[in-house]
């Protein structure tokens, strides 16, 4: 049997066997879906479920490979012309996914290879670096580092933005581990539902920091005391605080490493002088003498891209996007899309979760399976504690029926 027609029995089983366990997302019947299956790399829209037993019956029919449900409402949603399915409105969508952006650990974990030219690496890169061209094969690997930092970032959105900026009450939030590299958050409310792109790209902007004007906000006064900022809500006082964290908290060597860091474009000499002079820093004067407006800004710029949160801007924007749905399996895993309250969200460990209910590793057994590696180089994986691999092509291993699964998902390697 070929490995994608044994997935997708694992899958109609996996549905079979939890039909009650799908969870109802809210108006449900007004919601577009969408769905990749096995055989074909196509994506089947313009589907809709007048509730979640028939969706269920649907997924256990089926076992697609990829779920996923619009956060946009629509009175209706399977019309295959989007001018006629009469928009009512769009759930504000969040992906934070470590896909997006630079993690530390990524040079162990993730490899690129040039299509073009030959030429491969370790680590993110979206363009090679001998011929130039984008045409990159990337193999990207799950970690607990990543999915950390990915965490972190989701619980920063709320706490720091949505809460106190947004007053978004927790009653209308839905979070989700997305089954791979990150987290999903919706806010479900009337007023989110109204917004048009364009108020989207604004809110964008003011999550992730970019487009910020240092003279809107009031920075750009050299002979001011910043400190008044420290009772403005919003921006400035998330800077007043970074820098007081950053300053105070941080060793020397984490904050040299920081300041080095492209996102600060600080000097050598520049990041000397500001450890030397901590303390006229934290008094936040911007008139310094020795530090002049520029490098003030360059450090400014820095300390907001510190704050900003990374998320996938165009999956905040769009209205007609479609979004993983709860409940359902991720075909590049077989991990669960594993819904969270923020309490739960708060101890979630998505390879090592102790509580069943929230475990995303549906697949987990002490059966053993024989596999063959495919790929040149296959990353460590670690799930439930335990590591597997790195391994490489022909090699023939016998691991946990999760583990054999994950690898399968992952297309790095065939029954054997
Ligand atoms: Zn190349
Ligand atoms: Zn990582």
């Amino acid at each position: 049997m070929s490995e994608n027609k044994l997935l997708k029995k694992l899958f109609q089983a996996y549905y079979r066997e939890n039909k009650s366990k799908i969870p109802i997302v809210d108006l449900l019947e007004h919601r577009e879906f969408g769905f990749i299956p096995w055989d074909k790399q196509i994506m089947i829209r313009h589907m809709a479920f007048r509730n979640v037993e028939s969706l269920s019956k649907y997924l256990s029919d089926n076992g697609s490979r990829h779920v996923y449900s619009s956060g946009t409402l629509y009175l209706e949603p399977d019309n295959l012309n989007m001018n006629n399915k009469q928009y009512q409105g769009c759930d504000l969508v969040i992906d934070i996914d470590v896909d997006h952006f630079e993690t530390p650990c990524k040079t162990n974990h993730d490899y690129w290879y040039c299509v073009e030219c030959g030429k491969s690496g370790k680590g993110m890169m979206k363009k090679c670096p001998k011929c130039g061209k984008l045409k990159l094969r990337n193999l990207t690997w799950i970690c607990d580092i990543c999915l950390d930092i990915a965490k972190r970032d989701i619980i920063s959105l709320i706490y720091d933005f949505l809460f106190p900026d947004f007053g978004i009450d927790e009653k209308d939030l839905k979070i989700a581990f997305s089954g791979h590299r990150g987290y999903h958050l919706k806010v479900e409310n009337k007023r989110m539902r109204g917004l048009s792109s364009e108020d989207r790209r604004e809110i964008v902007d003011y999550i992730t920091g970019n487009n910020i004007s240092l003279e809107i906000l009031g920075l750009k006064d050299l002979s001011l005391n910043l400190n008044f900022l420290r009772d403005n809500i919003g921006w400035p006082k998330k800077i007043i605080l970074k820098i007081e964290e950053v300053l105070k908290n941080y060793s020397n060597d984490t904050i040299i490493r920081l300041f080095k860091s492209k996102q600060f474009g600080l000097s050598n000499d520049s990041i000397e002088f500001i450890l030397n002079n901590k303390q006229d820093f934290l008094k936040i004067l911007w008139n310094i003498d020795g530090f002049g407006p520029k490098k003030w800004e360059n450090f400014l710029y820095g300390i907001i891209k510190e704050i900003g949160i990374r998320i996938d801007d165009p999956v905040s924007i769009d209205i007609h996007r479609l979004i993983r749905y709860p409940g359902t399996l991720h075909g590049k895993t077989g991990f669960k899309v594993q819904e969270l309250s923020l309490k739960e969200l708060d101890t979630f460990n998505p390879l090592d979760e102790s509580n069943k209910n929230l475990d995303p590793i549906v697949f987990q057994s002490d059966i053993m399976q024989k596999i063959e590696i495919l790929e040149s180089e296959v990353p460590a994986t670690k799930i439930k504690g335990q590591t597997y691999g790195p391994f490489s092509q022909g090699e023939i291993i016998e691991v946990p029926h999760h583990i054999a699964v994950f690898l399968l998902c992952r297309g790095v390697a065939k029954t054997a």
